[in-house]
């Protein structure tokens, strides 16, 4: 996509921001922006300021309960989500039905980049609760006309059943959730790829689709292709895999995407991916700072397309890397290793102090007759991959948390505040 383009759509959006929306005129004000036509360049865009979450939250709490990035009057909104609270207490973000439609169209273009097409039938394994996750996903589906699975509420058994009797052939939910759906199968006696039609998996929440050890287990479990999708309720499905699994790729028709060292602000090939969405005028971010660490891949994609692809996705949240001993590990990495073991279930990971030294131990549920021989050569893995000595403890099967959404394998118990 080109940047003129992509500006062109920004100046439309910022029309009405600047007129209506307190937040962003405040902000876009102090920096100089008064009017649309001051963003002419690529470089006239990156001296626009920064959007943080923390900003957001202090601004929902001193104006409750919506804040004030609201371009409209609130009769014009016809939805209400918030995050999930992973890090920090969550956000309210409010949607006209022309951003929810718009929402929905980046959803369409994920469908398509995985060849999901109206002939399919969705499971979209999520409480729909208030937290935005797959609602939108949801929202994308009805657009296309394929047929979704009510499952709301549902156990994982419910669930499983409804996927066998009703042919369903896409599943969408969290990586973990699909490792767990899969696990409850197999207790049940089901053997997924001969009885199940699910042809094709879609996951976020987590990097695990981008992860070679959680994708190819995904796949093998379900006898079907693991596709990873990336995007943030403040932002928006900004990423998508194409068929060839090859990266993420940024929608850059719908997304001003720049990645930054985090340190020094300037544009780099690894680093915090800073987003502004292009289609969701009624509460829009710019140039929000995501949090997310993220890589570019070098040379372009064999699917053809034409938008930058990132090497693994995200790979970890900036606040979310364990700084162990003085080595920054990030839980996606860990997980890679660690699910490159077959026999391993379930994982949790905590790290603690003990004075002057950090401890990571690992605790693992394995179905090796003798659980302890998986316990060494997952440690003598992390060893040899990470040059990082842990502690990893065999425990029983079952004994581990199991989640329905975003996985809760790791604790930080250096700190009072636990770990997102
Ligand atoms: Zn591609």
């Amino acid at each position: 996509m080109e940047i003129q383009t992509q500006l062109h759509r920004l100046r439309e959006m910022l029309a009405p921001v600047l007129e209506t929306n307190a937040f962003y005129r405040q902000k876009l004000t102090d920096a100089g922006v008064t009017h649309p036509s001051d963003v002419q360049s690529f470089a006239d865009y990156r001296q626009l300021p920064f959007t943080t979450k923390e900003e957001l939250s202090t601004d929902q709490v001193s104006h409750p309960p919506y804040g004030t990035n609201l371009t409209f009057p609130l009769e014009r909104y016809t939805c209400l989500h918030r995050t999930s609270g992973t890090t920090g207490s969550p956000l309210r973000w409010l949607d006209t039905a022309e951003s929810w439609d718009w929402w929905g169209k980046c959803w369409r273009e994920i469908y398509g980049a995985v060849g999901v097409t109206s002939a399919d039938r969705l499971m979209i394994a999520f409480s729909f609760g208030p937290f935005i996750g797959f609602w939108s996903a949801y929202h994308g589906a009805q657009q296309l006309g394929a047929l979704i699975i009510p499952n709301g509420g549902m156990t994982s058994d419910q669930r499983i059943r409804a996927i066998l009797s009703n042919d369903v052939t896409v599943l969408i939910a969290t990586p973990t959730y699909a490792l767990r759906l899969a696990e409850v199968a197999e207790q049940d006696g089901i053997n997924l790829p001969e009885e199940a039609s699910i042809r094709v998996t879609i996951h976020a929440g987590e990097p695990g689709a981008s992860l070679s050890a959680t994708k190819h287990r995904i796949e093998s479990r379900w006898g079907a292709r693991a596709y990873d999708h990336a995007g943030a309720t403040e932002v928006g499905a900004w990423g998508v895999m194409c068929e060839p699994q090859a990266g993420v790729h940024l929608n850059e028709d719908e997304f001003i995407c720049e990645v930054l060292d985090p340190e020094t602000g300037n544009p780099a090939d690894e680093g915090e991916l800073v987003i502004t969405n292009l289609g969701r005028v009624g509460m829009p971010v710019i140039r929000y700072r995501t949090g997310d660490y993220v890589q570019f891949k070098s040379g372009p994609c064999e699917c053809g397309r034409q938008s930058r692809v990132l090497d693994g996705g995200v790979i970890g949240r900036l606040d979310n890397a364990l700084i162990i001993r003085g080595l920054n590990v990030y839980p996606a990495t860990l997980e890679n290793i660690i699910l490159k073991f077959s026999d391993v279930q379930e994982f949790a990971a905590r790290v603690y102090g003990t004075g002057t030294l950090d401890e990571l131990e690992i605790q693992i549920e394995s179905t090796n007759p003798n659980p302890n021989d998986t316990a060494i050569a997952v440690a003598a893995a992390i060893r040899d991959e990470l040059g990082l000595r842990a502690v990893v403890k065999a425990v029983p099967l079952e004994t581990l948390p199991r989640s329905e959404l975003k996985s809760n394998r790791f604790s930080d118990e250096r700190t009072s505040q636990p770990r997102a």
